[in-house]
């Protein structure tokens, strides 16, 4: 039985249309895309769940600083509101704006990461593997072996394996190992949340083996809610409270604030000790790549709405809203015995696409199968998380095989209401009730070298090929 939806706290003042096209139009714009749904107009979808990355609708408090944001070049009154918010919030001694999260990795990977040197993650999300390896590194995973069963309902499937992780460092040797990374909540497991005793463990190992810890941060409130529900010890523990501690393990993060953050574009680089000699590297990089260290590639306005959005993101009410709207399309796909990476995360869901399409082997993409199914089916704008995404081993150049085959529905925050989530739900049922009629899936006919799934072109495969 579906659960019952949790109605939005808050209402609506704005409204942004949408159109659907018809079926034919549709299967027509994603031909011309080369089947890639990144080659989309955005006018051309429907629902947009490509991504919940900067996709989110602020609030009147946020469109109201945009107003107010200081646009001097250096230290501006919105540079230090954000200081405010982000050392109350996180209790670090350095915050640096970023334009996105990306350019916090670049920022910071290479002051730590050097050819022939490891780091090792929970899983790295795209854009942070191909920092490592821009760096010159090479990036490990090690997530726990549950999260790698789809079906397998356990809590906190985002875990790290710290036996694994302990186990690589001495295979490499510690001080081969630049940086261990926990990702927060782990996104490409699903958005499945680490447990706080599971970041305690990490940040011992990572101490006895003097490692810095990096906590990637995009979902930090989402990850904090997760542990107030599910982790003994936290359910009357204020969500602020748990962030402090969670943070307190890490040495640095790197955020992307295109998620909990609840803002259009934005990042942050913190470094917990303010006499970290790293800072003064971070601050030069920053300037040569993104602008001078009080905005950081943002504008005031940017950084206004990031300081508010800041404690918007961590609003407990609200975070009840978000992971409901969660629950309730899971509930769907559970009603049906579709699967998905279960129990459901923070911020999509992840069905199996594998499972759905058992027939479609990994280097013919079922997850991307999935993916323009729903464009076809609904306008329903979705991406591959598998092995189209992963790409292909940087050393051989041959197509890896991800553990997962998930097609990943994104959900953007405050923007969708109940009867998108019924249309979502819809769209897969449908398409599940059919997939055994397609056989083949589909072939790459042009790739760039790195983070390919933005940019390749596909083909079909024709089924008597
Ligand atoms: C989105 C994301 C990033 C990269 O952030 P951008 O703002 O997209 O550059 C890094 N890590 C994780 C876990 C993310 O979800």
């Amino acid at each position: 039985m579906a659960v019952k939806y949790v109605a939005e706290p808050f209402r609506i003042k704005m409204v942004e249309p949408i159109k659907m096209l018809t079926r034919e139009e549709r299967i027509q714009k994603i031909k011309e895309a080369d089947y890639n749904l990144f080659n989309l107009k955005g006018s051309d979808v429907y629902i947009d769940l490509l991504t919940d990355s900067g996709t989110n609708a602020m609030s009147h408090h946020q469109w109201a600083g945009v107003m107010t944001g200081d646009e001097s070049y250096a230290g501006g009154s919105s540079y230090y509101k954000l200081l405010d918010a982000a050392t109350d919030i996180f209790n670090y001694g350095y915050i640096q704006p970023v334009h996105q999260g990306r350019a916090a990795e670049k920022v910071l990977f290479p002051l730590l990461l050097t050819k022939g040197k490891f780091a090792i993650s929970n899983m790295f999300f795209d854009t942070t593997r191909a920092h490592v390896i821009l760096a010159g590194a090479r990036p490990i995973d090690c997530v726990v072996k549950e999260a790698k069963d789809p079906s397998y309902r356990c809590k906190f499937k985002g875990n790290m394996d710290i036996e694994k992780m302990e186990k690589i460092i001495l295979e490499k040797g510690p001080e081969n190992i630049g940086l261990i990374v926990m990702t927060i909540t782990n996104n490409s497991a699903g958005g499945q949340p680490v447990s706080m005793k599971n970041m305690r463990e990490t940040a011992d190992i990572c101490k006895k083996y003097n490692i810095t810890l990096d906590i990637d941060a995009a979902r930090y409130a989402e990850n904090a809610y997760f542990i107030k529900r599910d982790e003994e010890g936290y359910q009357n523990t204020p969500i602020k409270e748990i962030i402090k501690e969670m943070f307190s393990y890490g040495d640095m993060f790197t955020m992307s604030a295109k998620k909990d953050t609840i803002v259009n574009m934005g990042g942050l680089l913190g470094v917990k000790d303010k006499n970290d000699p790293i800072i003064l590297n971070i601050k030069a990089n920053c300037i040569s790549m993104e602008g001078f260290f009080t905005y950081g590639g943002l504008s005031g306005r940017d950084l206004e709405s990031l300081a508010i959005g800041l404690y918007e993101g961590i609003d407990e009410n609200y975070l009840k809203y978000r992971s409901g709207q969660m629950e309730y399309l899971a509930s769907k796909l559970d009603d049906e015995k579709i699967a998905y990476q279960a129990p459901i995360g923070g911020h999509g869901l992840f069905v199996d696409a594998k499972n759905m399409f058992s027939q479609i082997p990994y280097n013919e993409y079922p997850g991307q199968v999935l993916a323009v199914e729903l464009y076809i089916e609904a306008g329903i704008r979705t991406c591959d998380i598998g092995s189209y995404m992963l790409g292909n081993d940087p050393d051989t150049n041959e197509q890896l095989e991800a553990d997962f085959e998930f097609t990943r529905l994104a959900i953007p925050r405050r923007v969708y209401t109940q009867s998108h989530f019924d249309i979502m739900a819809e769209a897969i049922v449908a398409i599940s009730e059919r997939a055994h009629e397609i056989k083949r899936g589909y072939k790459i006919t042009w790739e760039p070298p790195i983070l390919r799934h933005f940019q390749a072109s596909l083909a079909p495969i024709e089924s008597n090929s």
